[in-house]
């Protein structure tokens, strides 16, 4: 089998009501598909999260190497575009990139041997995966303190054991926020925040201060990734757990995070990082250095099934016990068009738990309409 052609679908979709988070107001939804053609007819689908037009302009450079490979090599593929890549491209685009293209290959080597990724990247050790609700952002008009904690009690109406709210617009704001959506929802549903690292260090210490009697899952993304000694002044001086990781990449961007335990929940998103290839291999390092791991979701159908494949073959958190904490998948439940209807049968949560797809690859099929429905125009 060898790669016969490699294409990249750059999807947009305007969103009918904006909503922010901290740092921006996002009014319309880019997404990266990636599809990868075989000389045998078998398709393989993936997706790049970041600057959707830059990634397709790293895959469009990829693509005469690609061409003619034999698709089933996926370590010798990453390990070669990596090293041809090295010296311009350890994060960022050239990594998006990567990550989409990893992914399809992966999708392409589970249709070929007719099994689910999950039996080929070390078997399943759970079938359905615990969703936490990320959503919780800002909106044009009306009350955040209101509205934030309506909409957070619809997610625990639907079952969801724990939720995530948007931070970082300034400390008493995000108080009053936090202190109404712990009321909202009660003492047993998991809070979790995310500042998007809109926060320096000594701004992130003074906000968690103010509300790590709330029973915080974790603190994400306080400050900005690239400062590594201020997530420890940040972990060290709080009880809540620590997370990010989003922004990170690679096995080696996540070495550095571990050796200095600036973090205790990584966060990798497999569309960004490495793929599932690299991923595996970040959420086996995590175990090692006895951090947890909760991967970032943020796209269409592809991306989430890569993270329940991803989920389904990783251990416990903790060490093997009779009550143990089992890695989550974030749900993103913002507006989507495209997530919405790019699969032909949507990935829905069933009281809070996602089932791992079990068909060949990643197990999603594609409805090419909405390539066309959404495409961006160059
Ligand atoms: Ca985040």
């Amino acid at each position: 089998m060898k790669i016969a052609d490699i294409r990249t679908h750059v999807l947009e979709a305007e969103l009918d009501q904006p909503f922010s988070y901290s740092r921006a107001w996002y009014a319309k939804r880019a997404s990266l598909i990636v599809e990868v053609v075989t000389d045998t007819g078998i398709v393989g689908w993936g997706e790049s999260y970041g600057p959707a037009a830059i990634n397709a302009a790293v895959i469009k450079h990829f693509r005469p190497f690609l061409i003619g490979q034999d698709p089933m090599r996926t370590e010798w593929i990453w390990k070669e575009l990596y090293a041809s890549y090295r010296d311009h491209g350890q994060k960022g685009s050239v990594i998006q990139g990567l990550s989409g293209v990893d992914i399809a290959l992966w999708d392409i080597k589970g249709k070929f041997l007719n099994q689910p990724i999950h039996a080929l990247l070390g078997g399943w050790q759970r079938k359905s995966v615990a969703a936490y609700a990320t959503g919780l952002y800002r909106r044009e008009s009306g009350d955040p303190v209101d509205y934030l904690a309506e909409e957070a009690m619809g997610y625990c109406a639907e079952g969801f054991g724990a939720v995530k709210l948007k931070v970082g617009f300034g400390i008493e704001t995000d108080r009053k926020a936090v202190e109404a959506v712990r009321q909202a929802i009660g003492p047993d549903i998991g809070l979790m925040i995310d500042a998007n690292h809109a926060y320096d260090a000594v701004s992130a210490i003074s906000l968690g201060r103010k509300v790590e009697h709330l029973d915080i899952g974790w603190f994400e993304e306080p400050i900005p990734p690239e400062d590594i000694a201020g997530h420890i002044e940040v972990k060290r001086a709080l009880t809540i757990p620590l997370a990010g990781g989003e922004c990170e990449f690679t096995r080696y961007g996540f070495r550095d995070i571990m050796v200095r335990r600036a973090i205790d929940i990584v966060q990798p998103d497999i569309c960004s990082a490495g793929g599932l290839s690299e991923c595996k291999k970040i959420a086996d390092m995590a175990g090692a250095f006895g951090i947890r791991f909760a991967p970032h979701v943020w796209g269409t159908g592809i991306a989430i099934a890569a993270g329940l494949h991803l989920l389904s073959v990783l251990p416990d958190l903790t060490p093997p016990s009779l009550v143990p904490q089992e890695p989550m998948l974030e749900f993103d439940r913002t507006a989507h068009p495209v997530r919405a209807e790019l699969l032909v049968d949507r990935i829905e949560h069933e009281n809070g738990w996602v089932a791992v797809p079990e068909g060949p690859g990643l197990g999603v099929e594609i409805n090419r309409s909405v390539l066309e429905r959404y495409r961006k125009a160059a």
